[in-house]
């Protein structure tokens, strides 16, 4: 995971290569990650519309959705999975056959 960086608009832009998927993370504190969420297609949009809401950015590409939802998994159970705003476990990708590989779920 690359970051923290700062949420705004132009840092993205400059840190987030264009047009690629994969896995982002958001914060309002930047030594702790609040959010674990994935792009299918494109990171920079992704994580620009969050700007007002947080802080800071993480992020990883991954060449495909399972890629992402793979690392979306190892992020989740490392940083949020205990009680850590209570947000869900990530779902596959449509159409992609997988399971959880921390948890198997
Ligand atoms: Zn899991």
């Amino acid at each position: 995971m690359r970051g923290p960086y700062l949420l705004r608009p132009l840092q993205v832009d400059i840190s987030v290569p264009d047009k690629i998927g994969g896995v982002y993370c958001l914060s309002k504190n930047s030594k702790k990650i609040e959010i674990v969420a994935r792009a299918e297609r494109n990171l920079r949009d992704a994580i620009k519309a969050h700007w007002k809401e947080y802080e800071f950015f993480w992020y990883e590409p991954a060449l495909t959705p399972r890629e992402a939802y793979l690392n979306q998994c190892y992020t989740y159970h490392r940083f949020c999975e205990n009680g850590n705003g209570g947000h869900e476990h990530p779902k596959p990708p449509e159409k992609v056959e997988i399971k959880c590989p921390v948890c198997g779920v």
